[in-house]
């Protein structure tokens, strides 16, 4: 059975900005989110140009790599529509989308994003950013150079480090969730992150059960709250997994002449006890047919009831080997690249790790006295600690090749969330930036 979707979307000019350069996309199972920059109109033409060719690059294939190669093909339109227009030149645009995919004969949510729109995941309660800004103030935080309170307020916190329409190709990040009844997914453009404290976003999902609800109210506080950017915010609930077990009980449950699991002890039994005791003489006298297949009926609402017990059981403790099987990240080498898996290192039973993020920092940029590491899989508790990882191994190495090298050779830039620039050390190069808030 396959999950279904159900979604909410808002999005508001804000108090200041004369226009709204933020553009959302819905086209189930596609969701988008994409916040332009440019002069005059560009910036609307950017991210209006950026969420159409996802969509129909998506459109050919529905996987994971689809929807990377489709956030590529939408980075491509903007470049070449930038290149070809002068009043066009330099416009961009962030991006992130959230797929339902099919992928190797499994249900996935894919996610991409480039720039510093976010996608947030709210399972069980629980927030977590899924995305890691491609910004310079994001880099100072994971270089333990800026505080996030102070990222907040820096004076250029404006300023990303990727985004589309600036290369003729960029590099997408992406990762993968398993999908579980109850996820419910967040994009967003700055205008939200900005104004909104992650508690109190998480707060809102919380609270408001209807994805369009969430997502209005969600797109109001930000406003209330200064308003200062647009604001620009699709909820993604999933609100079926699938789950054979829960189909079940569900099964069980909506059929009156048969008991939920739980209640097992009194309901067959004792339905049982009373066709065949109490009512048992004039079953007999009668030998009627209804007696008899209403016995029948008790034992095999018994046996469906217990079948039914086994298999929550079942699915119970699949689910928690599950849950900590994949509950972790940890850091591998694939080919001549790092690579962050979801899972555990060598896998788990028949719960194999998957590959969360292919980063673009090679093995040749990591110091040797790591590779034992790497090799055997190091582990994170999260996605976000797992970039983090591997961000220091890069400043690490970094950091030794300069105290190592006398000449003035700057070493290659092989940075995951550097490459339409490098910002140099005093005076960074805005690649994109929003204008400034007042
Ligand atoms: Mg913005």
């Amino acid at each position: 059975m396959a999950s279904t979707l159900r979604f909410g979307s808002a999005s508001d000019i804000g108090k200041v900005r004369a226009s709204n350069q933020d553009q959302l996309l819905v086209a189930e199972p596609l969701f988008a989110v994409a916040d332009g920059m440019g002069g005059h109109a560009a910036g609307e033409v950017a991210s209006l140009t950026a969420v159409e060719a996802l969509r129909a690059a998506f459109a050919k294939e529905r996987t994971v790599a689809g929807l990377v190669d489709a956030a590529r093909a939408a980075n491509r339109s903007v470049w070449e529509k930038a290149e070809h227009d002068a009043d066009l030149r330099g416009m961009g645009t962030t991006l992130v989308a959230v797929a339902l995919v099919t992928d190797e004969g499994e249900e996935r949510i894919a996610v991409v994003h480039v720039g510093d729109s976010r996608v947030y995941l709210l399972r069980q309660g629980e927030l977590e950013q899924l995305t890691s800004d491609h910004s310079l103030v994001q880099e100072l935080v994971d270089d333990g150079q800026l505080s996030e309170a102070d990222a907040l307020t820096h004076p250029q916190r404006h300023v990303l480090t990727r985004a589309l329409g600036i290369e003729p190709d960029v590099t997408v990040d992406s990762l993968q969730v398993l999908p579980f009844k109850g996820d419910r997914f967040l994009l967003c453009s700055d205008g939200l992150s900005r104004e909104l404290s992650d508690a109190r976003v998480a707060s809102i999902l919380r609270r408001l059960a209807n994805p369009q609800d969430a997502a209005k109210e969600l797109v109001a506080e930000a406003r209330a709250n200064g308003g200062n950017d647009n604001i620009t915010v699709v909820v993604v609930d999933v609100v079926d997994d699938g789950d054979k077990a829960a189909a079940a009980s569900a099964a069980l449950a909506d059929d009156p002449g048969l008991v939920i699991p739980s209640e097992m002890g009194k309901g067959p039994a004792a339905s049982a006890k009373r066709s065949g005791g109490g009512g048992g003489a004039r079953g007999r006298l009668r030998r009627s047919r209804p007696a008899g297949a209403a016995k029948n009926r008790a034992i095999t609402m018994r046996v469906v009831g217990f079948i039914g017990v086994l298999a929550v059981m079942l699915g119970g403790a699949v689910a928690a080997i599950g849950w900590y099987a994949r509950g972790s990240y940890f850091v591998g080498v694939d080919g001549s690249g790092l690579t962050i898996y979801q899972g555990r290192p060598g896998g788990l039973l028949w719960f194999q790790p998957t590959v969360s993020e292919r980063t673009s920092v090679p093995v040749a940029a990591v110091l040797p006295s790591r590779l034992d590491d790497l090799k055997a899989g190091k582990e994170e508790a999260s996605l976000a600690d797992a970039q983090r990882y591997v961000q220091n191994l890069k400043a690490e190495a970094q950091a030794h090749d300069a105290a190592t090298t006398t000449t003035t050779a700057a070493p290659a830039e092989t940075s995951t969330t550097s490459t339409t620039s490098t910002p140099s050390s005093t005076q960074p190069t805005p690649v994109a930036s929003t204008s400034s808030v007042p």
